[in-house]
């Protein structure tokens, strides 16, 4: 039996408005090479000099993750060649990264939690691309110099769900932290998987392979089963030496392999050294205070809406996922709704319609604060969980209002007392020998009472009032 092992590098792009080591904009150009500069595009003379903003987002992390946040942090040169990198080296932290030694928590199956090292958080500056057209390469340096901060993990994952946890829960942070948009699809937040195995009982590590550049979530667990078989059957079969040592290979989503990518021969010797044209980036106060200056973050979240709201554990882990979902349920408690329904009309109601309108959350045609006024007008009883869902199918094709539409679709409950109780009388007055029976004790009469008087209001008497006074009157 084989034991996997696992652990996960991501480059997260900042969300910086300008570049690393130059004040060139990190947005979207129109025109290729355009948001460059010397310092960019690494002629002769020029000379980087550390962008604030992105050090305030680094140690935001760190302060997230619980790390050591060092004061005073140093840039090496990464040497490699290739025409995306003007300057044939990278500029990155090796040897003391502005954060070091700190953890992130995931939840597993059984409900347990599972502590995730993370080992270092540096900052780096992104390559350019390539642009491979025809016959033709073109290298566009617009991204060249982009700030990445690169998180690298602890091999603390055993499999591929703690792996994917792990990486959820890290995109999620970032994104709550609000220093990256952690877009996969766009590669502003890629993960380098880093994969062996072992047989079980023995300490030493096995052979790492590093599968490079995934960017879903699907792909990291397709790579990573992949690879776990390519190397148990390698070593079943007498040929782990040969078959499995230390290279990066990548992941073909058409194949669904992992393909080797840079031969044994050819493995890189980056030549690290200090930059000699960078000082440590050393912080300040006022960098430490604006990155502590921080939102609340997913384990507080859970903690919270279990402890103050109520709110059971797996919704609470359902609506802290993701910073949007938190914040419209939050937005939809402003707005006067209780905890339990909101939970249930969010996570169940809205996000059912949503998804088979292909929309999210973050494009969800019903507000944070419509959605808490539909859900209030339950709460209080103005209107049924029934009539509700009519409503809400309205508000997912236009914006109306809800107490306009309460009245035009005739949806609002009899809660008046008085209305009810006149509907009980009759239906009491008109089965004596029922009402007889049951005082008897037969108490499953109870129900036929509440049907009725439900089918005397056509379902618009508020079953809870229905049930309270019939008590009443039955005694
Ligand atoms: P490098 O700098 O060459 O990428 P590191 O020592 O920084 O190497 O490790 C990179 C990643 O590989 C880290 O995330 C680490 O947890 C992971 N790792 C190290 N050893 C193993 C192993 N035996 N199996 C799986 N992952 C590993
Ligand atoms: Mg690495
Ligand atoms: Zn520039």
């Amino acid at each position: 039996m084989f034991e996997t092992v696992i652990g996960l590098e991501v480059h997260v792009q900042l969300n910086t408005k300008t570049k690393l080591f130059c004040s060139c904009p990190t947005s979207f150009a129109e025109h290729q090479n355009s948001n460059t500069c010397p310092t960019c595009l690494a002629l002769p003379g020029a000379l980087p000099v550390v962008n604030k903003e992105a050090g305030i987002k680094a140690m935001r992390l760190g302060y997230a993750i619980n790390a050591n946040v060092n004061h005073s942090s140093n840039f090496d040169r990464k040497s490699y060649f290739y025409p995306d990198s003007p300057s044939a080296y990278q500029i990155t932290q090796l040897h003391k990264a502005i954060v070091q030694k700190g953890e992130l928590f995931i939840e597993l199956k059984d409900g347990t939690q599972k502590r995730i090292g993370i080992t270092q958080a540096h900052l780096e500056a992104d390559a350019g691309k390539n642009i491979h057209d025809g016959n033709h390469s073109k290298v566009d340096l617009n991204r060249a110099g982009t700030p990445l901060l690169e998180i690298v993990s602890e091999p603390d994952m055993r499999n591929s769900y703690e792996a994917v946890a792990y990486l959820k829960k890290l995109h999620s942070t970032v994104r709550y932290l609000d220093i990256s948009d952690a877009n996969m699809q766009e590669g502003s937040f890629r993960c380098d998987v880093n994969v062996s195995i072992r047989p079980k009982g023995q300490k030493e590590f096995g052979t790492r392979v590093e599968i490079k550049n995934i960017n879903s979530f699907k792909f990291v667990e397709s790579a990573i089963a992949y690879e776990v078989q390519r190397q148990t059957e390698a070593y079943e079969d007498g040929i782990y030496d040969q078959e499995v040592y230390q290279e990066t290979r990548l992941w073909s989503v058409e194949e669904g392999v992992t393909k080797s990518m840079r031969g044994k021969e050819e493995a890189a010797d980056y030549r690290y050294f200090p930059d000699p044209d960078l000082r440590p980036l050393v912080v300040t106060q006022e960098m430490i205070d604006e990155a502590q200056n921080m939102p609340e973050l997913p384990d507080a979240k859970v903690k919270r809406y279990i402890e103050e709201l109520g709110v059971k554990k797996y919704d609470a882990l359902v609506l802290s996922s993701q910073k949007e979902l938190a914040y419209f349920f939050e937005e939809m408690l402003r707005s006067g709704a209780g905890a339990k329904n909101s939970v249930n009309w969010l996570t169940t109601e809205l996000l059912g319609r949503l998804k088979k309108a292909n929309l999210d959350i973050t494009t969800s045609p019903v507000t944070a604060s419509k959605l808490g006024e539909l859900v209030s007008k339950i709460d209080d009883g103005t209107i049924s969980g029934k009539g509700a869902k009519d409503i809400l199918d309205v508000l997912m094709e236009e914006d109306r209002d809800i107490s306009e539409l309460i009245d035009s679709m005739g949806l609002a409950q009899v809660s008046d007392d008085g209305a009810i109780l006149e509907m009980i009388d009759k239906i009491l007055d008109a089965n004596p020998d029922k009402v007889e029976q049951y005082k008897g004790g037969k108490e499953k009469l109870f129900g036929f009472f509440v049907g009725q008087t439900m089918k005397a209001s056509r379902g618009s008497a508020n079953p809870q009032k229905v049930n309270e006074l019939l008590r009443g009157r039955l005694g």
